[in-house]
């Protein structure tokens, strides 16, 4: 792996990690360029895996499963405690790695590092919870003990817009688990990947546990792992589209997926809610990685009453933002991932401009280098326009009035998504009662960030299948095992 010059000013070189890494081995390659999104210009070179990296993957992760499986849970619970402390250690490095190849604000990316490393430290916790079950049958014709087995070898595929928090969203639960697992990170971010490898050979994750691979390939790659008869699971975070492709791989040899897909949140603003806390929500659940999160408010639904007072006052704060390189402290908007990124955000905008919308602020592309695209909040937006269908995925509020909290529902679910929504009301009653209504996997009353380790995150219709985090989150990488009992 090549490091460009203005890296290593950034970046702590310890985590410097190179290339592949297969059965706790260092493979150093080229082939996957990896750019700077505030300047478009390189960062680093890092290895392109082949079919037979892939299949090195997973017969290291074979080799491993059985010893990882036997170790017992306090022990996998101390190697992921340790983790979580060295991530906490370098919580700094992480972020500014974050910061240099994803582009968002630092700010963003010390709240990712945090929030990264604590499901390492949660499923530390979990590992030693491991539920079983006890019961008898009605009939009484026997006795019925459920245990809860790892599934076996995980693909874990991750996107680039939460580097580490994807990742360690499934390596906690599945390492807890005592599953061994191949992580592809994102081709935009996998520097962030390999540091954290990096740090988990620190901790003393065993050679094979876990393993990563980069490829520019990663249809083929990621079907040739699925096709071996070894790899039991595949959990995968990024958009609709490829995931519905990878479910149709899956299915020839019936592999368990979890998918967490996109999202397309409503942000439902009443009459009755308070306007600055609204404000304040709507912030971070529109600007929180400059809009490029699953989670972030696609739709703003304000009833009439404050409509007006609402889009001054959110056109008041985009303005304000200050737009730079991510790394830059000053920073509150940073790039987005790529030129097309920037393409498809133009395309949305302009089109709903076209539709009749109006922009309060924004609404055309920078023109400097980088790819940067300005805050930006559009009134009188179509409620069938392409930019209410689509993720934005960049920092565009639009906002439709609505009168009725029918209305508002219907609305909210009008799309084929069903992974975060939002409504600010001071009346708690209607605000569950509307909330029940809504088609959604994670609801925020009252707040703008719903994220949280301890929760289970996962959406329903399109956005996906299965939860991460939580409680629950560690039996997305087990097999109830049923026994039954006579004696
Ligand atoms: P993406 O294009 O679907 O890519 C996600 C990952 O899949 C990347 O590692 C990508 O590799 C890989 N990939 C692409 N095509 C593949 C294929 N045919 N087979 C196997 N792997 C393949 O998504 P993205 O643009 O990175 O991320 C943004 C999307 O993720 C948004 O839709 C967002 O809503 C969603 N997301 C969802 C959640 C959630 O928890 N629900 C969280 C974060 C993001 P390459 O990078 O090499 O193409």
């Amino acid at each position: 792996m090549t490091f460009h010059a203005k890296f290593s000013g950034y970046a702590d070189p310890a985590l410097h990690a190179a290339g592949l890494y297969i059965g706790g081995k260092w493979q150093s390659g080229s082939g996957i360029t990896v750019l700077d999104p505030s300047t478009g210009n390189l960062l680093a070179e890092v290895s392109d895996a082949s079919i037979e990296d892939a299949q090195r993957a997973v017969d290291a992760a074979d080799a491993a499963a059985a010893g990882w499986r036997a170790t017992p849970a306090r022990q996998r619970s101390e190697i992921l405690r340790r983790w979580y402390q060295l991530m906490t250690q370098h919580a700094e490095e992480l972020a500014t790695l974050i910061a240099l190849e994803n582009g968002k604000a630092l700010a963003d990316a010390r709240g990712e590092v945090a929030y990264a490393a604590e499901f390492f430290r949660w499923y530390a916790e979990e590992a030693t919870r491991i539920p079983g079950e006890f019961r008898h049958t009605p009939s009484g014709s026997h006795n019925i003990l459920v245990d809860h087995e790892p599934t076996g070898i995980a693909v874990l595929i991750t996107p680039w817009n939460f580097p580490a928090a994807m990742a360690t969203r499934k390596i906690g639960p599945a390492l807890a688990a005592g599953c061994t697992v191949i992580l592809k990170p994102a081709s935009e971010t996998p520097l962030t990947a390999y540091a954290m490898a990096r740090l988990g050979e620190e901790a003393g994750v065993p050679p094979g546990v876990v393993n990563v691979l980069t490829t520019s390939n990663p249809g083929v790659i990621t079907n040739a792992m699925l096709a071996d008869p070894r790899v039991r699971k595949l959990s995968f975070t990024g958009s609709t589209g490829v995931g519905r492709v990878l479910l149709a791989e899956a299915a020839k040899s019936v592999v368990s997926c979890s998918m967490e897909l996109g999202g397309n949140a409503p942000f439902i603003v009443f009459d009755d809610a308070d306007l600055e806390a609204a404000l304040d929500g709507a912030m971070i659940a529109k600007m929180r990685n400059a809009g490029e999160a699953c989670t972030a408010a696609n739709r703003f639904y304000v009833q009439a009453g404050i409509h007006d007072a609402f889009v001054a006052g959110l056109t008041a704060r985009m303005k304000s933002l200050k737009i730079g390189p991510g790394y830059d402290p000053e920073t509150q908007c940073g790039p987005m991932i790529t030129q097309n990124a920037v393409r498809k955000i133009d395309r949305l905008v302009s089109e709903a401009l076209a539709a009749g919308a109006r922009a309060t602020t924004g609404g055309k592309p920078l023109t400097e280098n980088g790819y940067f695209y300005p805050p930006t909040v559009l009134e009188n937006v179509p409620v069938n326009a392409s930019i209410a269908r689509e993720e934005i995925f960049g920092p565009v509020a639009p906002v439709y009035k609505f009168e009725s909290d029918d209305e508002a529902i219907r609305l909210a679910n009008n799309t084929e998504y069903g992974l975060a929504a939002y409504i600010y009301s001071r009346d708690l009653k209607r605000a569950m009662k509307v909330g029940k209504r809504i088609e959604t996997g994670m609801l925020g009353i009252n707040r703008g960030l719903m994220s949280d380790p301890a929760a289970p995150f996962g959406g329903v219709k399109q956005s996906g299948i299965g939860r991460e985090g939580g409680v629950t989150g560690i039996l997305e990488f087990m097999e109830p095992k049923y026994y039954a009992v006579d004696y």
